[in-house]
């Protein structure tokens, strides 16, 4: 029997709320009240991209053979411009023509790797927390999830010995992430040799999103998934152009690593989508050819950020962590507080915006994200605001 015309497919109807949807509703309450919202919520960076990828685009939409549909597999120019980035940041070699290929931003492609690799049922093993595209690409594919909690205790690093052997055995996807959204976590390289022997023994496809390859401060330099002996038999790895470049609105990632795995990413996609504009790629190849100094200052801008929020936040007796990596602080919400009656006090007391953890899974329970996409004096103010409002912490006793 024809069910109701407009009732959705399981495959959506099943899926959890979108909280950043949720909170979008919540912000826009907020604006009709006349709140001046300062949103340290999404990680939406806050300038924009480089003069010299604005002038690189300019420049290739007065091409006329740019505007046409690209190829299915990215430009030429694209692709040899990652595979070079590659060789040059963690001296790893890649085909260019089998082992990468440009995406519509990441989060399209770690969605649609799933689509073109779970069946109705299939195992992926994901941590919990993690970035909502790793887990609901396999839930609209019909997989069941497995979660890796994660911990403070354990550094937010998942702990391989936690997931059940039978569980293990029948996995077919582990999706992991660092520098990690939300936690902020970074993983040491004796974790990456240790998760590839893991995934190799199990059969398991490693998916690593490694976004904020280049959002590290203090020296630190996060591994690359690919840097790891044998990791390309098991493995690919997902990149963006989104954070490190400013360039969120324009839609461009890729995906490097296993030329079979991305073989049929590939075959799906020529199905779905023409991939990305012309003159976007080039515009891409562009930000991948920067020289060392634009990543400098973007790091000298977030680690400033960081510093600075992570001591004005101190004063008021929030005892946070500075992060290693990523544009992000994982703050532990006050004892006895969840994480989305937090958020909301915040919002409604405050008009600052964060996001509650468990946006991000279970495992992100009593914790909230803040983000770093405001300049100091926007930070400044929305301190004043968490003093005039005293949100303090009603604990010594913190955890992280
Ligand atoms: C921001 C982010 C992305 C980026 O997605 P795009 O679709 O490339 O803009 C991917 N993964 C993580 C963990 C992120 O935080």
């Amino acid at each position: 029997m024809k069910s109701n015309w407009i009732s959705r497919a399981d495959r959506l109807s099943k899926l959890p709320p979108y909280v950043f949807a949720r909170l979008d509703e919540l912000k826009a309450r907020a604006r009709e009240q006349g709140l001046d919202l300062i949103d340290l919520g999404m990680g939406n960076p806050d300038g924009s991209a480089p003069n010299e990828v604005i002038q690189a685009a300019i420049a290739a939409l007065s091409e006329p053979k740019n505007h046409g549909y690209p190829p299915f597999e990215g430009t030429a120019n694209f692709r040899h411009a990652i595979t070079n980035w590659y060789q040059r940041r963690y001296n790893v070699n890649l085909n260019p023509d089998s082992e990468a290929l440009p995406l519509l931003g990441s989060k399209e492609g770690l969605t649609h790797l799933a689509l073109a690799y779970i069946n109705p049922g299939d195992l992926v093993l994901v941590p919990s927390p993690a970035y909502p595209a790793h887990f609901r690409g396999p839930l609209i594919a019909g997989g069941k999830i497995h979660p890796i909690l994660l911990n403070a205790e354990q550094d937010w690093i998942i702990d391989l010995k936690s997931i059940p052997e039978d569980v293990a055995k029948r996995a077919k996807i582990l999706y992991f992430n660092y520098p990690n959204n939300p936690t902020t976590a970074t993983a040491p390289r004796e974790f990456f040799e240790e998760i590839v022997a893991f995934a190799r023994h199990y059969e398991i496809m490693l998916v690593h999103d490694l976004c904020y390859a280049e959002l590290a401060f203090d020296g630190y330099q996060p591994t690359s998934l690919l840097e790891i002996k044998g990791a390309k038999e098991i493995g690919v790895e997902f990149h963006t152009l989104s954070k490190t470049y400013n360039m969120a609105g324009w839609r461009v990632g890729f995906v490097v690593g296993n030329s079979d795995i991305i073989q049929g990413l590939r075959t799906l996609k020529t199905n779905l989508d023409y991939g990305i504009f012309s003159a976007i790629q080039t515009a891409a190849q562009t930000a991948l050819e920067m020289p060392d100094e634009y990543v400098k200052t973007v790091q000298e801008r977030y680690s400033k950020r960081r510093d600075f929020l992570v001591k004005g936040l101190g004063k008021l007796g929030w005892n946070v962590k500075p992060s290693r990596a990523t544009m992000y602080l994982w703050v532990p919400c006050p004892v006895g507080m969840d994480s989305t009656d937090f958020a909301l006090q915040v919002l409604q007391n405050t008009g600052v915006v964060v996001t509650p953890g468990n946006a991000f899974g279970e495992g992100g329970e009593g914790y909230v994200r803040v983000s770093l996409i405001a300049d100091l004096p926007r930070l400044e103010e929305a301190l004043n605001r968490f003093e005039k409002a005293g949100i303090y912490y009603q604990t010594q006793e913190l955890i992280y």
